[in-house]
């Protein structure tokens, strides 16, 4: 097998069985790239001097299941739902936030025209942010609100309006690096503000701010380190305290809240995050947060605080190039009335909410079932077991947050689990999943209840 000629052509390809069937269910220019495609790399690999298959049958069988598989990654979407058994409730690389069911429903409604800024009342233009701007302001308590297409955006915008060619004072502890390369000092230069850097990594007092405060202050800003903590011999200037120098000074007090969680976690065990609502009271003038981190929502970048300065940020021409599009604006609102609306239940209504308050008994039952039934499936081929462990929030979330769980532990018998996990990534659907010590560990605590079938589908078929 070494010559172009024993290779069969793209018609006797496409007369296959295997091949003829994919033309009835797909389009005929997708089989025929697929084919010429596969013929291609046979070509090459041929001429490379790699050696072929035995036969002219044995070659023709193997073009066949290439163009098959080829034909079907053609076909399937690139970006494709997952199973994430990670455990990781807001895992950036999986999309982060999970959309509730009337979130979900409403991106697909608005789909179609809609009267995204046409006020229906008047017949006269309106404003898109007039969608979420009431239910912000009555939930969070803060007299202005606008969205923008992240949080990065949401204090890039903030900063360039209330700052821009004078000086912004932060405390050197919250000089923060978010995931994705948000770093507050780039931020910073971005906006076009000069960034005064004041106290120390661990400790910082209101006596530091003071110092700083000169002529070009516009500013002093509050970050939360979202996604760690400095523990031991510290202070930080809570924002009551910055509210106060604020006030003094006649400057205005930002907080980059990150996260914007708008309940209260700590009755289902979770350390205290500053919600919204709590650091709108204690004066701050302006608020940023998250669209799709504690919310619960989509991605998105939310400002609220006083009218006079959320005014002049919809001023801003840089508005326009970070401005929210619909179908997020849509996401947005419905995700926003379950807090308004539902606010006994809205743990269980958002998916986010509803994966950090689970109880751990219901864990631990899901998981037992869970494995039992595995171990079944899997018999001879791979041990499995339940054991205790912890889910992360993640997504820069709660960093000191531990979650019990029970993990269901897989070990294969006859692959290494480093190649079952691999196969489960690239299986269909995907499964994402975390290997430690020779065992891939499913943590059910991100597997919505009615996906567990597929899970143990997938798992069946990668060790098939
Ligand atoms: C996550 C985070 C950001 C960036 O928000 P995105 O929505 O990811 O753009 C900025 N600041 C803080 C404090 C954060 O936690």
């Amino acid at each position: 097998m070494s010559t172009y000629g024993v290779l069969p052509s793209v018609d006797e390809v496409l007369r296959q069985p295997g091949v003829a069937e994919l033309l009835e269910r797909h389009p005929r220019p997708v089989v025929v790239a697929a084919v010429r495609e596969c013929l291609a790399e046979y070509r090459a690999r041929i001429t490379g001097g790699l050696p072929g298959p035995a036969s002219r049958e044995s070659l023709r069988g193997a073009v066949v299941a290439a163009v098959r598989e080829r034909v079907a990654a053609m076909v399937r979407s690139n970006l494709r739902p997952v199973i994430n058994a990670t455990g990781v409730v807001l895992h950036t690389n999986l999309g982060r936030a999970v959309l509730g069911a009337a979130a979900a429903e409403a991106v697909v409604r608005m789909g179609g025209y809609c009267n995204l800024e046409l006020n229906l009342e008047t017949g006269k233009r309106g404003s898109r942010y007039a969608a979420v701007e009431e239910l912000l302001k009555t939930l969070t308590g803060a007299e202005a609100a606008l969205v923008v297409n992240n949080n990065a955006a949401a204090v890039l915008l903030a900063l360039s309006t209330l700052a821009r060619g004078r000086e912004v004072i932060v405390s050197r502890g919250q000089l923060i690096e978010i995931g994705g390369s948000f770093r507050m000092p780039d931020v910073m230069a971005g906006s076009g503000a000069r960034l005064v850097e004041v106290g120390t990594t661990n400790k910082t007092y209101p006596e530091d701010y003071r110092r700083a405060v000169g002529e070009r202050t516009a500013l002093l800003l509050w970050v939360h380190t979202s996604n760690y903590r400095i523990v031991g011999f510290t202070r930080e200037v809570r924002v009551e305290e910055l509210v106060a120098l604020g006030r003094e000074y006649g400057l205005p007090v930002m907080c980059d809240l990150g996260s914007g969680s708008l309940v209260d976690l700590r009755p289902w065990g979770l350390p205290h995050e500053p919600t919204v609502q709590e650091v709108v009271a204690a004066g701050a003038d302006v608020v940023t947060f998250s669209g799709d981190k504690l919310l619960g929502g989509p991605q998105a970048g939310i400002i609220v605080g006083r009218a006079e300065y959320v005014g002049r940020m919809k001023g801003n021409p840089l508005t326009r190039a970070v401005r929210i599009d619909k179908l997020t604006l849509a996401a947005l609102e419905a995700t926003l009335r379950e807090y308004r609306d539902h606010r006994e239940e809205v743990h269980t209504r958002l998916p986010v909410l509803r994966m950090l308050t689970v109880p751990a008994s219901e864990l631990a039952r899901r998981a037992g079932a869970f494995a039992a039934r595995l171990g079944e499936i899997l018999r001879g081929r791979a041990e499995v077991h339940t054991q205790p462990g912890f889910s992360r929030v993640g997504g820069g979330a709660l960093p000191t947050a531990e979650l019990p769980t029970t993990l269901v532990a897989v070990a294969p018998l006859n692959v290494t689990v480093e190649e079952l996990q691999v196969r489960l990534r690239k299986g269909d659907p995907p499964v994402v999943a975390r290997v430690r010590e020779g065992w891939l560990l499913l943590d059910l605590r991100t597997v919505p209840e009615d996906r567990e079938p597929l899970l143990e589908q997938a798992l069946g078929r990668a060790l098939a």
